[in-house]
């Protein structure tokens, strides 16, 4: 079947009529954002925030209308309010009315920061995690700020524990600058639905989903405040991942409501943070670490990135930044260091052309690096580490 086109999504959302407003969402300006991708169609309501709480039933509406296209194997509307990224979300919105849940997909997104969807968590209570069962451990990877090599190292995690044999997922949730398409070799290509639910892409032996493969590239208004995190849960949710040993989660950068929701609501097993030799001097990466600390996941440790500079022909190393800061916080912080990782041109070559460097050359000196830090990560998930099991003792790096 042929696939549908947006404008035909945005002419069927015509019918979805707003009384407070006396026209429909088409008409309002308040449809943003139309995403077909497989079958799958992501859509954006903006509205005023005085009227958010009030609109589920426009939602659901509006997802009804979409799911009864023919081509349409998924449908996700999400509501919205033009609120900057990171401040205090809305209030929950009050229960919907009786009929007006939705069509059985359950993507009740609107403000999803609180008040988790029916069957979207796997337990009661506000501060619920998914469950996922298949993903034996996920790991966040963080920065600060962006910019500081998070996506870069993430892959290149992902992939060295893939060498270890492990099944290894990579998810890319950075919201603000997903590059995972194109640091895994998968830039331009789409996932297919398959019935409703998502197939994720593979490459270099890794599971690859991205957030980047589901909005256009410059369309970045899309993914604002509130409907970030009800986004990335359906992603995390809805995606045939399989069974993993591992899931990497690329993490936006900084440590706003964004990150901290995410913390809270994926289950961590433990969080790694990135830093450049300056970020950390710029207490940045403190944030991060304090971030995972107050939501009780184990910081499995700091990685310094872009640490020194080596002259590809004397050998000479240059400490461009006075490298060392992110060893010295670790310490200071009872973080465990997990390693550092040269300024490389041709790492940031290997990286940009979709080939990271411990694909791109497997016996180096930087893919060896990259292997000690996922040895090292995969020795404190698995239990092998005295220092740390995560999910079964409280390690002592842990917030106190
Ligand atoms: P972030 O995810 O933190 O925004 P990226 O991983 O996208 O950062 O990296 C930003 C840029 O820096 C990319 O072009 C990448 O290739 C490059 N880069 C990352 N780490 C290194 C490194 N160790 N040496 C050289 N270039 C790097």
């Amino acid at each position: 079947m042929a696939e549908i086109d947006k404008g035909a999504v945005v002419e069927a959302l015509k019918a979805v009529r707003v009384d407070q407003l006396g026209t429909d969402i088409v008409s309002a300006g308040w449809v943003r954002d139309a995403v077909v991708s497989g079958g799958h169609v992501t859509f954006a309501i903006e509205v005023p925030p005085e009227l958010g709480p009030q609109l589920e039933p426009v939602r659901a509406e509006a997802e009804r209308v979409i799911a009864a296209l023919p081509g349409v194997a998924q449908v996700t509307a999400v509501l919205t309010a033009d609120r900057a990224a990171g401040s205090a979300p809305p209030p929950p919105p009050p229960p919907p009315p009786a009929g007006a849940a939705g069509h059985g997909h359950g993507h009740s997104h609107s403000h999803a920061p609180r008040g988790p969807a029916p069957g979207m968590m796997g337990h009661g209570g506000g501060t619920g995690r998914l469950e996922l069962p298949n993903i034996k451990h996920i790991v966040a990877v963080a920065s600060g700020k962006g910019g500081v090599g998070k996506s870069t190292t993430a892959a290149n995690i992902a992939l060295a524990l893939a060498r270890l044999g492990l099944k290894v997922g990579l998810f890319d949730a950075d919201i603000y600058g997903p590059s995972v398409p194109r640091v895994m070799g998968l830039a331009g290509q789409k996932p297919m639905a398959r019935g409703d639910r998502i197939v994720p892409l593979r490459n270099h032996g890794v599971t690859v989903m991205s957030i980047g493969f589901m909005v256009e590239e410059d369309s970045p208004v899309v993914w604002r405040g509130p409907m970030v995190v009800g986004a990335l849960e359906q992603l995390l949710r809805d995606v045939e991942w399989g069974e993993l040993d591992v899931m990497i989660v690329d993490m936006p950068p900084g440590t706003g409501d964004t990150q901290l929701t995410m913390s809270q609501r994926v289950p961590l097993a433990g969080a790694v943070i990135v830093s450049t030799p300056q970020d950390i001097a710029l207490l940045d990466a403190r944030k991060g670490l304090f971030m995972f600390r107050k939501v009780e996941v184990p910081v499995l440790g700091i990685i310094e990135n872009m640490s020194y500079h080596q002259c590809p022909k004397c050998g000479h190393r240059e400490e461009l930044f006075g490298h060392g800061g992110a060893r010295r916080t670790a310490e200071e912080l009872e973080a465990p260091f997990l390693g550092e990782i040269p300024l490389d041109l041709k790492i940031r070559e290997a990286t940009d052309a979709g080939r990271p460097i411990v694909v791109a050359e497997p016996d180096g000196p930087h893919a060896t690096a990259y292997l000690d830090i996922a040895k090292s990560i995969w020795s404190t998930l698995s239990g092998d580490s005295p220092e740390a099991q995560p999910a079964k003792k409280k390690p002592r790096f842990w917030f106190r």
